[in-house]
């Protein structure tokens, strides 16, 4: 069960270990791993308290005795992070358990101010999900081991003040769910695709925002290397302070070439936790593991099992959206797009729900394609932002659609427009009304300007009334100019090949 072919291989601009290149160790072992995700649910409130979750916020306000685990305190089971905890897990193909267990895990750390943290650890929500990743023959089937609900911690701030580290307890209970992988990915491409398709399955299911730059979406990467083709699994170590999935990638490609060069030269890999350094390249090493003794879990006393009956499980499963892969296969053969549109177009809810929209509006799926793929993705990627920001209506990009396709604009002139939609929100017709963008059909305006153009070329005007029919696309394009792109081009070319033609 593979999902990439190739062993230690990956990400561009990957470095090799420090010491060495790394290459002729690594090409006699591949790395095998398996990811934990940390995924913040949407919810308004809290794990067990009714504070805000909401990100941010002036530290230390959004605390109450519950997530501070002051004397007393009783926490109470938010009913919507448990119904999103199991969206996710049936969106992930999961068996959903009647009944699950909370249970303390006991560390200490200053972000941690009850001394332990509320999650689930013998018997958790969920177990035994997949999800493909890849297309074709590189695709791979990754298991999902478990998806558990359990509460964050709060944040340690080490660059708010010099020498000192501040604590900001707002996330402390805010609703999380682990997401654990079986060690299914063979290479940091396969984890990073992963990560993606995950992240789109996330998304459509809309249990959280996954957003990563506010920690919605945080991941541990596990990974061990072995003799290639061998079937055993080698010592691990875990990869934290992982930002993005870029980095992701880099890490894992990075510490298996280590581990290689490790074995290589005859020594052990040993059983650690490691910091990412993504300025530096490298990981370092952060602890030796702590073992599930050294938590010394035990069942939450001040919380009941968790009890999810079978009715509810079947109501979740019965509201699921349509996911992604299904979307995608929907567009391709209801309404015809390749492959790769119809892949582009589903990368996210919103922008498949809003092309969607403009393909139903203009009743040309193709056409509303090409632009929702073209300058409405390119707008987005300029700004970096998500669908919903694209300020311009799906009936109103698809009356442009419509205009285009009517002739009544040239393909400059309709991008043009839809520039303007996009910076000033007015209708289409509007902007072509204000700006007289309409292609000009007239044909005594069309001959004046061919007139033009042939003038402002003595030798080649000569030329085409020869017959050198090649030279009609030049004067096409003269004319184009000279009309500040509002010629037709179609009937621009006809009276200049009428002209050839004339001699
Ligand atoms: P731990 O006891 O260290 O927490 P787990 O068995 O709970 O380890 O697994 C944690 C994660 O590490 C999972 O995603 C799992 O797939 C992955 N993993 C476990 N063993 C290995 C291994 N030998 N190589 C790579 N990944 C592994
Ligand atoms: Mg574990």
């Amino acid at each position: 069960m593979t999902a990439e072919a190739g062993g230690v291989s990956g990400a561009g601009g990957r470095r090799g270990p420090a010491g060495g290149d790394g290459r002729g160790a690594s090409s006699s072992y591949e790395p095998v791993i398996g990811l934990e995700i940390h995924v913040q649910l949407a919810t308004r409130t809290k794990m067990f308290c009714a504070d805000r979750a909401e990100y941010g916020g002036e530290p230390n306000t959004r605390v109450c005795p519950v997530c501070l685990g002051l004397p007393g305190a009783l926490p109470v089971v938010n009913g919507v992070a448990v119904e999103l905890a199991i969206r996710a897990a049936l969106g992930l193909g999961c068996t959903v358990h009647e009944t699950s267990v909370f249970a303390r895990k006991n560390y200490f750390y200053p972000d941690l101010p009850k001394g332990y943290q509320i999650t689930q650890y013998d018997r958790p929500l969920a177990t035994d999900g997949a999800l493909a990743v890849g297309t074709g023959p590189d695709a791979a089937r990754v298991r999902i081991q478990r998806v558990h609900l359990e509460e964050d911690t709060g944040r340690s701030m080490h660059d708010r003040f010099p020498d000192r580290t501040a604590i900001d307890l707002n996330r402390a209970g805010v609703p999380l769910i682990e997401i654990v992988t079986r060690p299914d990915l063979a290479g940091p491409a396969a984890a990073r695709a992963f990560l993606t398709g995950l992240k789109r399955r996330l998304e459509y299911l809309a249990v959280s925002d996954c957003d990563m730059e506010k920690g919605s979406l945080r991941v541990d990467a596990n990974v061990s290397v072995r003799p290639r083709g061998s079937g055993a699994l080698g010592t691990k170590t875990e990869i934290k302070n992982l930002n993005s999935f870029a980095n992701v990638e880099r890490a894992l490609a990075f510490e298996a070439d280590r581990q290689a060069e490790v074995l290589a030269g005859g020594g052990r890999v040993v059983h650690e936790t490691r910091l990412w350094d993504a300025d530096a390249g490298v990981t370092r090493v952060m602890r030796s593991k702590e073992e599930a003794r050294d938590y010394r879990y035990f069942p939450e006393p001040d919380l009941p099992p968790l009890v999810v009956a079978p009715e509810v499980v079947a109501r979740v499963e019965a509201g699921l959206p349509e996911l992604p892969e299904a979307r995608a296969r929907r567009l391709r053969d209801e309404h015809g797009l390749p492959d790769y549109d119809a892949g582009v177009l589903t990368a996210t809810r919103e922008l498949a729900d809003y092309y969607e929209a403009v393909a139903a509006a203009a009743g040309d799926a193709k056409a509303a394609s090409n632009w929702v793929m073209g300058p409405v993705l390119a707008w987005l990627n300029e700004r970096q932002a998500a669908p919903g920001r694209f300020p311009v209506p799906p009936a109103a990009l698809a009356g442009l659609i419509g205009l285009a396709a009517d002739g009544t604009l040239s393909s400059s002139a309709a991008r043009t427009v839809f520039d303007r939609m996009a910076e000033t929100g007015r209708p289409a017709a509007e902007i072509v009304e204000a700006e007289g963008l309409a292609q000009v059909r007239d044909e005594g305006r069309l001959e004046a300007w061919v007139r033009e153009a042939l003038a402002a070329h003595p030798e080649e005007a000569a030329k085409l009334r020869d017959g050198a029919t090649q030279l009609v696309g030049f004067f096409v394009g003269a004319v184009m100019k000279a009309s500040g792109g509002a010629a037709d081009p179609r009937r621009t070319r006809d009276l200049l090949e009428a002209e050839a033609e004339r001699g």
